[in-house]
């Protein structure tokens, strides 16, 4: 091995333990981006951190999401220049940090007429989007209907004006994973973060929080001892803070957003964008070897949803109309389902546009109880998110110091270089660059299990590209509780094959062996019958 390995984080059998025994710095209560990111910031500088997710890491809106990491070119529209300014800031520091990870991605927005603007004035705004954003990406393009045929020849060009291509960036591993890595970052902080632990009731008393956790595995509970509690609940946040008597003056409604995948209805591997039936921007994007489309933007009232026959309807028919389509629900491969949580002071006017409503992030403090609070966010936002959070528990007066290298991003270039250098003589050929973007120093470890054991170098599903080798490392060190946890989250797999023809392949069963040797036949009826997790631990 031409690294020293890094040590694989301690197991969740390991982490719970420490619950009843430390008085944590921090309890983060939720393990969407909002709180993996605060985690890893907060404890790359010596804050000893607890976090708390009551489903599995990401479970919620967190992967949910367009996977995109965009600097928010629509709401130009609302001249809301400082958001895009910050969104574009965000995403080329995302960018530069991991530039496996998050990838310049291609956007193509076709306009026909019913569009609410012609191409020539959104050309002019890509220039102006890509002038906020600093120039960090490719020059945008403005396209003829007879080259945009050419570029794209899925397009039906009937109605079509003419488009726009533009750059912003893309999550190809999926934005669940790009949150997991900050919880691995966090356990290599020193930080202890666990899944499926739900935070209960509190009480705030000699300046520590003593709070109630709940272990959905064994129904356990116990308290776990704060200086501080920071929420980070997502579309949560409200009953949460309620139920701790917090007093904030924002607070959060729901928007529904839903995506379908489909089989791949474009062999370009850009996002193709369009102006759904009611005006709204509408994407197709790839997924893996599919194609993903939505989304929507729906008003609920409460965060519980799920994708139903209308949101169906509206996206498979925007995607037969662009595309000379006939998808019908039965080509529906997966579907996802989410709601953004967004940011109001007060609930918004009536005949205020919907959509309209910022997509910005808040964060409020009561120093008092140190008890801190996020509203909103995006997973373009997240290190704005982390940075302020640092600094506003700043505020508290909980000593840290400053990270001792930085506290995100993937390693140095010539550390991937010498993974790639030394994965070209693994025994069996393999696409290290994948398992680099995946992973990043922590490929090493896979590195070494295929050199130990080639027949590990086996491709799990066809086509998807993940390597035994993986599953046997996330049962190592992922903590994964559930073939949900690993074939939805910690990989695409779910959503590349759907559950439905997962069920029929036998490496399902081979897999849910590697990740649960001890019960993998209840793993296997818990993931078929869409149950929680398997009753007993791996
Ligand atoms: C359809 C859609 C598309 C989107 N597309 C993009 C995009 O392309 N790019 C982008 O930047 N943003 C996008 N967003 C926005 C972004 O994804 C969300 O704003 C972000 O993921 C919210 O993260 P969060 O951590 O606040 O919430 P969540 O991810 O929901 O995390 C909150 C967590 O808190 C947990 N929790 C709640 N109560 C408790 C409790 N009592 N104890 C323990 N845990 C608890 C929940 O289980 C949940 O996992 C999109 C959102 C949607 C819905």
């Amino acid at each position: 091995m031409a690294c020293d390995l890094p040590p694989h984080p301690p197991t969740r059998a390991e982490q719970l333990p420490r619950l009843p025994a430390e008085i944590f710095d921090v309890l983060i209560v939720g393990g969407g981006i909002n709180g993996a990111v605060t985690a890893a910031a907060l404890s790359a500088r010596g804050i000893k951190v607890a976090l708390a997710e009551a489903g599995d890491f990401a479970g919620k809106t967190s992967s949910s999401t367009s996977c995109l990491i965009w600097g928010g070119i629509k709401y130009l529209q609302n001249r809301e220049f400082r958001l895009v300014r910050s969104l574009c800031k965000s995403r080329n520091r995302l960018m530069e940090a991991y530039p496996s990870a998050v990838r310049e991605m291609r956007f193509l927005a076709a306009l026909d007429r019913d569009a609410p603007h012609r191409p020539t004035p959104i050309y002019l705004g890509a220039w102006l989007y890509w002038l906020i954003g600093s120039r960090a990406t490719k020059t945008p393009r403005l396209f003829s209907v007879g080259k945009l045929g050419e570029a794209e020849p899925a397009i039906q060009l009937g109605d079509m004006r003419g488009a726009v291509s533009y750059s912003d960036a893309f999550l190809p591993d999926s934005d669940a994973r790009f949150v997991f890595n900050f919880i691995a970052r966090t356990w290599r902080n020193g930080g202890c973060a666990i899944n499926y632990l739900r935070v209960l009731d509190g009480t705030y008393q000699d300046k520590l929080h003593h709070t109630t956790v709940e272990d959905a595995v064994t129904g356990f509970t116990t308290t776990v001892r704060s200086r501080a509690v920071i929420n980070a609940c997502g579309p949560w946040t409200d009953p949460f803070n309620k139920s701790r008597g917090i007093k904030t003056r924002h607070h959060i409604v729901f928007s529904k957003g839903i995506h379908l995948v489909v089989p791949r209805v474009t062999t370009c591997n850009r996002v193709l964008s369009f102006f759904s039936y009611d005006g709204r921007p509408f994407f197709v994007f790839p997924l893996g070897d599919r194609s993903c489309v939505g989304t929507t933007d729906t008003r609920v009232a409460q965060p519980e949803t799920e994708v139903n026959d209308d949101d169906r309807t509206t996206v498979l028919s925007n995607i037969n109309r662009y595309l000379g389509k006939t998808l019908s629900p039965s080509d529906i491969i997966a579907e996802r389902c989410g709601v953004r949580p967004l940011v109001v002071q007060e609930e918004p006017r009536r005949g205020v546009d919907w959509t309209e409503l910022s997509r910005k992030h808040v964060i409020e403090t009561d120093n008092d109880r140190r008890f801190l609070t996020i509203f909103g966010g995006k997973l373009t936002d997240c290190l704005n998110v982390g940075e302020e959070v640092v600094e506003a528990f700043g505020e508290f007066g909980i000593p840290g110091h400053e990270p001792r290298e930085p506290w995100f991003g993937e390693p140095p270039a010539d550390e991937r270089d010498a993974f790639l250098a030394a994965a070209e003589k693994s025994p069996e050929p393999i696409d290290a660059a994948r398992l680099w973007r995946r992973y990043g120093a922590s490929a090493w470890h896979l590195l070494e299990r295929l050199e130990a054991n080639p027949a590990e170098a086996h491709e799990m599903f066809e086509g998807t590209g993940l390597l035994a080798a993986e599953v046997h490392y996330a049962a190592r060190a992922e903590m994964v509780l559930s073939l949900s946890d690993f074939l939805r989250r910690r990989t695409l797999i779910e959503m590349e094959r759907g559950l439905a023809a997962l069920r029929d392949t036998p490496a399902l069963g081979n897999v849910a062996q590697i990740l649960f040797p001890d019960h993998a036949y209840q793993a296997l009826q818990a993931y078929v019958d869409r149950g929680a997790p398997a009753p007993a631990e791996p």
